[in-house]
């Protein structure tokens, strides 16, 4: 045991705090939550929680001066907040990556300077502020996907918009900023996952590649074999290179797109752990959330040796419900642990919705065909299809 209690602090209540609970508390680590939700994912495993949004200043007091270390669980954190609680203890990531990920403005400004011959190149986009702006677009953007600047995340805040006046009802609608991305032709999806300490040590987890459904993530199937290595090589080069411009320090995630004639565009990145890594748990030496506590520790990076291959499927909340969404049931997880390789995780979400990320499965194999093989019995199971 440690001789004195070390507390490490997260900010945001929901899954991914919940899992760092789980690996930080496995090393013996104390955790405290800061999210004034009651009963919230990450409170319930969590030491202690406090009751308090991220701009109550008792709240942020007690959080600050209790913890030997603090992180975050998403990224619509207040900045101004991240700044006090760095003056108080150690805090990663480091304001500069989070400002970027949680405004999508910022962020495809930054991946447009960074785009020196790397695969930094984001999808054909334009901002728009005011009605005089949706007049100047360009047709060569639509069909197109109109996003909010901020506060997304899946799929929220998108809408699709097949033209100009789709746009300007939705900007009347709810006028604010607004990112107009041309609608592109997606052959495939992958995200790098990379940790990096503060000794700019890093450490690149295999390549995840990610299908989505109506925005959100649907499966992750590590080794991604449907990616070419020349792709991947690239992908995790611009990753390293964006880690390396922020002097980031943290788990960071970037999702990228694979086109139709394989051009890789970069998506988004997210400062924290992401839900393509969570295969790690059960297939890697190292998971994201062991890697998380290591950096805030200054303990040395884990190993991120993939020595399962795995599949993970998201279970929203669509599985609770009968075909007329008029009653809710458990579904059969005696079937589905039935299944070899399958490790069920439940975030602890007190309201089912549509939607709503409720949990997850990763099966692991010996091969990716066997988990495949898995992955489609379970997908029956849950009449997913
Ligand atoms: P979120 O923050 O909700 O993850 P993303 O911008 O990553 O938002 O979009 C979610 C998903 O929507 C993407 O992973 C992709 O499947 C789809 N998508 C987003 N933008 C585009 C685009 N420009 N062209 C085609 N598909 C897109
Ligand atoms: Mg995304």
């Amino acid at each position: 045991m440690y001789i004195t209690s070390i507390w490490l602090g997260v900010i945001g209540g929901g899954q991914l705090g919940r899992m760092f609970a789980h690996a930080a508390q496995t090393m013996g680590f104390k955790v405290v939550i800061l999210d004034q939700q009651k009963e919230c994912p990450a409170g319930q495993v969590a030491d202690l929680q406090i009751y308090a949004n991220d701009t109550n200043k008792n709240g942020l007091y007690k959080f600050g001066t209790l913890c030997n270390a603090i992180t975050i669980e998403h990224e619509n954190v207040s900045i101004a907040s991240l700044s006090k609680l760095q003056n108080m203890t150690y805090v990663t990531p480091s304001i500069l990556g989070v400002s970027i990920a949680q405004n999508r403005m910022f962020e495809k400004h930054f991946f447009v300077k960074n785009n020196q011959n790397l695969a930094i190149k984001p999808a054909p986009h334009c901002i728009i502020n005011s009605i005089s702006d949706i007049q100047k677009i360009s047709p060569e953007l639509l069909p197109g996907i109109l996003k909010t600047t901020n506060m997304g995340y899946d799929g929220k805040g998108q809408t699709k918009v097949l033209n100009i006046k789709d746009i300007k009802n939705a900007f009347i609608e709810k006028p604010a900023t607004y990112i107009l991305e041309k609608m592109l032709p997606v052959a495939h999806e992958l995200s790098v996952l990379l940790a990096r300490n503060e000794n700019g040590i890093t450490t690149v987890y295999p390549i995840a590649e990610n299908i989505h459904r109506n925005h959100i993530l649907f499966k992750t199937t590590v080794p991604a074999l449907n990616i070419p290595k020349h792709i991947s090589k690239k992908a995790i080069d611009a990753a390293l290179f964006i880690s390396l411009k922020l002097n980031y320090v943290g788990i960071l995630c970037v999702e990228f797109f694979v086109l139709k004639d394989e051009t890789l565009i970069i998506n988004e990145i997210a400062p924290r752990t992401h839900n393509s890594g969570h295969y790690t748990i059960n297939a890697c030496t190292t998971s994201q959330f062991e890697q998380q506590v290591r950096i805030m520790m200054h303990l040395p990076l884990g190993d991120v040796r993939q020595h399962s291959a795995a599949i993970m499927l998201n279970l929203l909340g669509d599985i609770w419900f009968n075909s007329t969404r008029s009653s809710q049931k458990e579904p059969d997880w005696n079937k589905i642990l039935n299944l070899s390789g399958a490790h069920l995780h439940l975030y602890g979400k007190q309201e089912i919705r549509l939607n709503r990320k409720m949990g997850h499965i990763t099966f692991t194999a010996a091969t990716i065909l066997e988990a495949q093989t898995q992955f489609k019995k379970a997908c029956a199971i849950l009449k997913i299809t």
